[in-house]
């Protein structure tokens, strides 16, 4: 008989149980459904990303995948109806909202008394597996990756063999697929599961090794750039933690733990929910923050006059990803600086990130602003200057995203204001002074402590 296998966050072929189970119930109809939900708050540099990973899936199965518009517990029973399929395979979402989505889908199909079957999920260990002693969730990563770890994980899932596809074959390009938005000239990397294969291969073969050492520095490409593809599902953290056992080292020991923190973070989302908005730890709650407007809305274009930041929200919307290390800068910039509520920079992540994942995006905010798991102290404000001296020593990083300041020559690039031509080429005065937003924002944090 037919099934339906209806593809989400697991837009590959390879290590994918949710596949196998859809084969062994016989033919596969490839579904993706284009959520209005999910498509409307979307920036153009996500859409783009996923309609390229859609096409490069839909070549992967032979021109067979259909898609879709509409409220999913609508488009997934007809599509299964039309098939007669009995079951809807997926691989199971762990978010508040996809959570309430299959619920509603499940729903919908055992009305005509068809299943919506979860097998497996996009984490390494599903969230809510991972419980303390006590049979509760952890609140802070140290233990929780010790218990990761120990837990272990699942081998990669087999190869599927010959599966029979019956997609009507006017999905790509048919009448639901989306327009792919015209993003000028931002070259976004190749999407697709070949690509984000071969990109892991690159990394774990030439740089996971030094990886403890490069991933600091937004100057140099040391990092895997992998996280739209973990984000898409091209590849499953199933497949990186197997290539890591085979090429060990103590930065294969770094990269697995941020592959743990994914994890992590999936896992306290799936267990508080509400901290997708709201404070994790509610003592923070009560600090009194400016309403977003003319402040925001510069840090947002990269025109606050620090270069490092500045460069980091550039990067944003030239490329929808920033280096981890910058996100944290720009990050404490707009809370700590500019007095900004985090979940107002999230909110401008997600709509820009190729990679934006509500866990990890709100709770790096969070841990930001202070008030997540394992959150680095309120009193503890990034130094905009120092910071990009730091980890930008030559200057590089910014001068390749602020053409303003390409004129100024290593490390100068971050202080325009030290050089006799630093505003020379229209590079904007800084719109706060550090010092200052430094002290009103601890004075802040001292009146709420009491
Ligand atoms: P690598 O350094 O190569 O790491 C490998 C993988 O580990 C990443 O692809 C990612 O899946 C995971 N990882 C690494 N660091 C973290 C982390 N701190 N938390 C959770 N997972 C991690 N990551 C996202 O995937 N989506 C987001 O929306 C997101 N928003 C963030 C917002 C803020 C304010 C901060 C501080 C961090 C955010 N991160 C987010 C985490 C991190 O910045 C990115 O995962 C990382 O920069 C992606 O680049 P990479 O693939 O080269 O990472």
């Amino acid at each position: 008989s037919t099934s339906v296998l209806w593809f989400r966050r697991d837009l590959r072929l390879g290590d994918h149980p949710a596949l196998l189970a859809a084969a062994a119930d016989g033919d596969v109809l490839p579904l993706f459904v284009v959520d209005p939900a999910l498509w409307g708050p979307s920036g153009d540099v996500r859409r783009t990303y996923l309609l390229r990973s859609l096409r490069a899936l839909d070549a992967d199965l032979g021109g067979a995948l259909v898609v879709e518009r509409g409220d999913p517990a609508d488009v997934v029973a007809r599509a299964a109806a039309r098939v007669g399929a009995r079951r809807v395979h997926v691989t199971a979402d762990a978010g508040p909202y996809g959570r309430r989505r299959d619920d509603a889908v499940e729903q919908a199909l055992a009305g005509h008394e068809r299943e919506l079957v979860r097998t497996g999920t996009p984490y390494a260990i599903g969230p809510g597996t991972i419980l303390n002693g006590s049979g509760k969730p952890f609140q802070v990563f140290t233990p929780f990756s010790r218990a990761w770890n120990e837990h272990g994980w699942p081998a990669p899932a087999d190869d599927p063999g010959r599966v029979t596809w019956v997609g009507e074959g006017e999905g790509v390009d048919g009448a639901h697929w989306p327009a792919e938005p015209d993003l000028g000239d931002l070259e976004l990397p190749e999407a697709g599961e070949r690509a984000a294969h071969e990109r892991w291969e690159d990394f774990l073969e030439h740089a996971v090794a030094g990886y403890g050492e490069e991933r600091n520095r937004p100057d140099h490409d040391g990092t895997s750039q992998l996280s739209h593809a973990l984000k898409w599902g091209e590849l499953h953290p199933r497949t990186l933690l197997a290539g890591l056992r085979r090429k060990r080292s103590a930065g294969a020991d770094m990269f697995r733990t941020e592959l743990c923190w994914r994890d992590f973070y999936a896992d306290v989302l799936w267990n508080r929910p509400d901290t997708a908005r709201e404070y994790y730890k509610p003592q923070l709650a009560g600090l009194r923050y400016a309403e977003p407007g003319e402040q925001f809305r510069a840090w947002a274009e990269g025109r606050t006059g620090y270069p490092i930041v500045d460069a980091g929200m550039r990067q944003l919307r030239a490329v929808g990803w920033v280096h981890n290390r910058v996100r944290m800068i720009v990050a404490s910039f707009l809370v700590k600086d500019l007095h900004v509520e985090w979940q107002h920079g999230g909110r401008e992540f997600m709509h820009w990130l190729r990679d934006g994942d509500l866990a990890s995006n709100m709770h790096g905010w969070q841990w930001v602003a202070g008030s997540g798991t394992d959150a680095s102290p309120f009193f503890r404000v990034f130094n905009p200057v120092t910071q990009g001296q730091k980890f930008d020593p030559d200057g590089d990083y910014v001068r390749r995203y602020v053409p303003e300041l390409r004129h100024l020559p290593g490390k100068v690039a971050h202080t325009p204001w030290e050089a006799a031509d630093g505003y020379a080429h229209g590079y904007p005065e800084r719109i706060v002074d550090h010092a200052e937003e430094r002290r009103v924002a601890l004075d802040e944090y001292a009146r709420v402590k009491g």
